[in-house]
């Protein structure tokens, strides 16, 4: 890997974007022989999303292995990657890794990651995956523009250098700025949809929440009111509203609309999960009838933490110091709504550090999915998060860079040894 090396003038691939998706497309490339492949990342630092992912373990990909059900954790894209998951999916992923020494491991909710917890370990494997594929890398080399010439492209890099390539790989990841990958993209006659954030946390300021922080319910469901979104497992309270996969889901499949809405929505929170009012309403009573001496503050149920459940209880207006004998019906009424469909204002959002992504990007109705190859203009290939594909948290995201990178490196090799 060099800045200071001398860049070739010419080469087979150039594969742009230093991230998961142009390593992988890199190697695949460079090893199914389309060489030479030179990789060109714009930044000092190669794969530092995957360096920070999965607070630091790397969430490599997840243990669903039916591409039927795999996509349907794609908000966006997940229709167009069956056909390419039918390819390349998360046992492909496995056994890469495998064959490179590195095992992964399952956790109890599927999310799969090095055995050793660091993702310094997926690094150093695609970094030493590269070298030996002979794939050369170029830091500090940004593509600035990229022009067809007779041979395939010119591209314009940073520093007033010049590349000579047939075939293009181009992988720079969430379309947030409109210049770099996207501009090429763009110019050489793509539409990329608007980019929006997707996996984020809500901001909330509600009373029933306040100096609950860390607090956390592991089967709530949580719904938009004025949309069709739903999704149920862990909600987690913070500082500044909820969190945990949940939301994260809810913000994954509402992106857009959320976004319409400048992030100012309300939401309904069911913290018992499944159980409908009516069958809470019924519990109630029965706790009213068996724990008439007791607290209702200090006796909770349904797995509810027991400082969420004093202040649900509150906002029925059942104080402290309330036994279950005194609680009357509208009370109880109160507290079965509060505890199975709690309405809370969302007002705004705050990123959620343990991943995000980016919605929106290059159209997929102009690639040809089935090699990443662009309709719109031949030798130009995508992989990774530039596509207008994106998932729901839990290794889904790496899971289509690797695919895509996969599939992208793969075609063009064919091409280029044409
Ligand atoms: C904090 C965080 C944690 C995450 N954790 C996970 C996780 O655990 N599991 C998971 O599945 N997903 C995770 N994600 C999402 C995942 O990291 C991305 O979906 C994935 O990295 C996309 O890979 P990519 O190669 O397409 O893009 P990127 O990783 O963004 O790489 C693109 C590269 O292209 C370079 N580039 C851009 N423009 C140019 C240019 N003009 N010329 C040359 N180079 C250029 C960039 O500098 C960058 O290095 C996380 C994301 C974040 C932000």
């Amino acid at each position: 890997m060099s800045a200071d090396r001398d860049l070739p003038s010419t080469c087979r691939v150039a594969v742009v974007g230093g991230g998961a998706a142009g390593f992988f497309a890199a190697i695949a490339c460079a090893e199914a022989d389309g060489g030479p492949v030179v990789l060109l990342e714009k930044s000092s630092q190669l794969l530092a999303k995957v360096k920070i992912s999965g607070g630091g373990r790397c969430n490599v990909t997840h243990a669903c292995f039916d591409p039927g059900v795999l996509v349907t954790c794609y908000p966006r894209g997940g229709r167009e990657l069956r056909g390419p998951l039918h390819h390349f999916q998360p046992t492909d992923t496995i056994a890469w890794f495998e064959a490179r020494g590195v095992k992964l491991k399952t956790e109890a909710d599927g999310r799969m990651f090095p055995i050793t917890d660091r993702s310094e370990t997926i690094i150093q494997c695609l970094m030493d995956a590269a070298s030996a594929s002979g794939a050369e890398i170029f830091t500090r080399t940004g593509l600035i523009r990229a022009d067809r010439s007779a041979a395939g492209f010119r591209l314009a890099l940073d520093g007033n250098r010049t590349l000579d390539a047939d075939h293009i790989i181009l992988a720079t990841g969430g379309p947030r700025a409109a210049t770099g990958g996207p501009a090429v993209a763009a110019a050489l006659g793509h539409t990329l949809s608007e980019p929006v954030p997707s996996l984020f946390t809500f901001h909330i300021e509600d009373e029933r929440l306040k100096g609950l922080a860390g607090v956390a319910v592991e089967r709530a469901r949580a719904r938009v009111v004025d949309a069709a979104f739903d999704e149920t497992g862990p909600v987690l309270i913070t500082h500044w509203g909820v969190s945990g996969p949940a939301i994260l889901r809810l913000s994954a499949w509402g992106a857009r609309w959320m976004h319409k809405r400048d992030y100012d929505f309300s939401i309904r929170v069911n913290w018992v999960g499944a159980q409908t009012r009516d069958d809470m309403m019924r519990d109630l009573r029965t706790m009213k009838e068996t724990k008439a001496k007791k607290l209702v503050a200090g006796d909770p149920a349904f797995a509810i933490p027991a400082r969420l459940w004093e202040r649900l209880a509150l906002a029925a207006g059942i104080r402290a110091e309330t036994r279950w004998a005194h609680v009357e019906r509208e009370a109880l009424l109160a507290f079965a709504e509060q505890l199975t469909a709690g309405e809370f204002q969302v007002r705004g959002k705050s990123m959620n550090k343990e991943e995000f992504v980016t919605c929106g990007g290059v159209n997929l109705r102009e690639v040809d999915v089935r090699t990443m190859e662009s309709r719109r203009c031949p030798g130009l290939y995508f992989a990774g998060e530039i596509l207008d594909i994106d998932g729901i948290t839990g290794g889904y995201n790496f899971q289509s860079a690797w695919t895509t990178g996969w599939i992208a490196g793969h075609a063009a090799a064919a091409k280029a040894s044409a």
